[in-house]
């Protein structure tokens, strides 16, 4: 037999090395487990002969069996290592890996950790340090693997937090971790087999939810085995400090995606010299909106401009509050969305139910930190007020909010002004409960029944509890009478930064030049006749 060489068909056969290294391995793991004997058939002489020019080629992936695998740097010629600029308030000393050839990934890393640090420093007024360090956990198979560890610092604590992201060297993407995964029913389907997993470590199961915010640091251990790692803090106490998960190489297999099979493939794979051999042309950015666990807080399968859908809808400010839950799980029951317009203490104290708010689909917007009279402070006390809000719901969900909501209504050409840069939307209401005055449960549910018509916004607030049992029973009744509740993204389509909005209500139809339209549309006609 004329044995051909690994290394010739490299290049080309890819996966018949891997196959062939494949079987090498579970010849070594049988030849170590099994009873001796087993080989004793004249076949074992060929198998190591065979066995050890594959090593030459293919060296094993190296790591603990709980953690990302390792790869050294040194097998990286040329790579150096950049700080970033930052003139802050904070002690900042962060990093990142420089590899020749691979721009992208050093400008993604570069504008991530800047973003990581400015949001560190926005939401805690009292940050002292951020260190971010970097590694290596596969360079192979045309992928480079980056996780970096930060580590922040404030008055109350030190946490330790990790994220990886995946570079693909051919075309220049960047790719976050939840990327791995097929889909969003995939990462809510690891979202459970993890909530098992990590049932006796401390953490808290009702803190794991399907989003690329908590799923930022996934990748694989030297044996392909998928690894779940968690921030200090972000799904148990922290004193508990880094909570993570594996799950078996056979169970994860289902759910990964394409280039989740590859990332296996390279972070199974040991590095002797990796190099990238060309820059890429354009730089790309992968972190788009078809990410899984990246929620929009519109549902493509409703459209409130369609005469036959009834939108209307709830908002919550100043929450979250003690009961959110329980609001949360009657709009689950209805299938309806809401907006929450939270308020930045809140937010501090129940951190788990903006992110379970997030992961069901409302949309989160911004009521400041601490609910001054913005048209009456300074403009710098105005916009820090909004963007410590904006950082504290960002860190927590990774979602950017691009409404908010002037405590007591009042705005003026200033705030019109901030919002605006800020991107955000001002959202005001064309029904007002008085809710927050009149705490009876049954006045607040008439005045929002009597108030609900199409395009409704509706003001509320979920942190008194005659505004939850009202709620109950206004989702419930809005059901009823087919109102289809959206949140106000859902119902104002695209908006303004700076602009105000009361309501949604459709515009009149046109009476001129919709002829075409309305000879095309069935349901028109059917809507006329009523
Ligand atoms: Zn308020």
């Amino acid at each position: 037999m004329k044995q051909q060489s690994p290394q010739t068909m490299a290049p080309d056969h890819p996966f018949l090395t891997v196959a062939i290294a494949m079987v090498v391995l579970l010849g070594l793991v049988l030849s170590a487990t099994r009873p001796p004997g087993v080989f004793e058939d004249g076949a074992g002489t060929e198998n190591t002969a065979e066995r050890s020019e594959a090593d030459e080629e293919r060296l094993p992936a190296t790591g603990e069996p709980d953690q990302l695998t390792v790869v050294s740097p040194d097998a990286l010629p040329g790579i150096e290592e950049t700080e970033i600029d930052h003139d802050g308030g904070a002690d900042v000393t962060a990093a990142y890996p420089n590899i020749p050839n691979a721009a992208p990934l050093s400008d993604f890393l570069d504008r991530t950790l800047t973003a990581q640090v400015n949001a560190f420093e926005a939401a805690n007024p009292g940050a002292r340090s951020f260190v971010g360090e970097w590694g290596i956990t596969a360079a192979a198979e045309g992928i480079v693997g980056v996780r970096t560890t930060t580590t922040e610092t404030d008055s109350e604590e030190t946490r330790e937090g990790h994220s990886t992201h995946w570079y693909e060297t051919g075309d220049g993407t960047v790719n976050g971790s939840s990327h791995l995964l097929a889909g969003q029913a995939e990462l809510a389907e690891l979202n459970d087999l993890v909530r098992e997993a990590v049932a006796d470590t401390g953490a808290d199961p009702s803190a794991l939810h399907p989003i690329s915010a908590l799923y930022d640091s996934v990748g694989f251990n030297p044996d392909g085995d998928l690894v779940v790692e968690f921030d200090s803090g972000q799904v148990a106490p922290t004193d508990v400090g880094r909570v993570h998960a594996v799950i078996d190489r056979d169970e994860a297999e289902a759910l990964l995606s394409e280039f989740g099979l590859r990332v296996r493939e390279a972070a199974t794979t040991g590095t002797r010299e990796f190099t990238v051999a060309e820059a890429p042309e354009a730089d790309k950015d992968g972190s788009g909106a078809a990410a899984p666990g990246v929620l929009a807080p519109r549902d493509d399968s409703v459209d409130c401009a369609d005469p036959d859908t009834k939108c209307v809808a709830l908002t919550y400010d100043d929450g979250p509050g003690g009961r959110t839950p329980e609001l949360l799980d009657a709009l689950a029951e209805y299938d309806a969305h809401a907006t929450f317009f939270v308020t930045g203490h809140p937010v501090m104290e129940h951190p788990w139910v903006v992110r379970r708010t997030y992961a069901e689909g409302h949309e989160l917007a911004n009521h400041t930190l601490s609910h001054p009279n913005l048209a009456e402070i300074g403009s710098g006390a105005a916009r820090s007020d909004l963007e410590t809000t904006q950082a504290l719901v960002f860190r927590e969900t990774g979602y950017t909010m691009d409404l908010m909501r002037p405590p007591y209504g009042s705005t003026n050409g200033q705030v019109a002004e901030i919002t605006a840069e800020l991107g955000l939307a001002q959202i005001l209401w064309s029904v007002d409960t008085n809710d927050w005055r009149d705490r009876k449960a049954n006045v607040v549910r008439k005045r929002a029944l009597k108030g609900a018509s199409e395009g409704a916004i509706i003001l509320m607030h979920d942190i008194h509890d005659t505004t939850i049992d009202a709620s109950i029973d206004i989702i419930r009744e809005l059901d009823a009478r087919g109102y289809t509740m959206v949140t106000v993204s859902q119902l104002l389509g695209t908006t303004v930064p700076g602009e105000t909005y009361v309501d949604g209500v459709p515009e009149p139809p046109e009476t001129e030049g919709s002829e075409e339209s309305e000879e095309n549309s069935e349901e028109g006609a059917v809507n006329d006749a009523g």
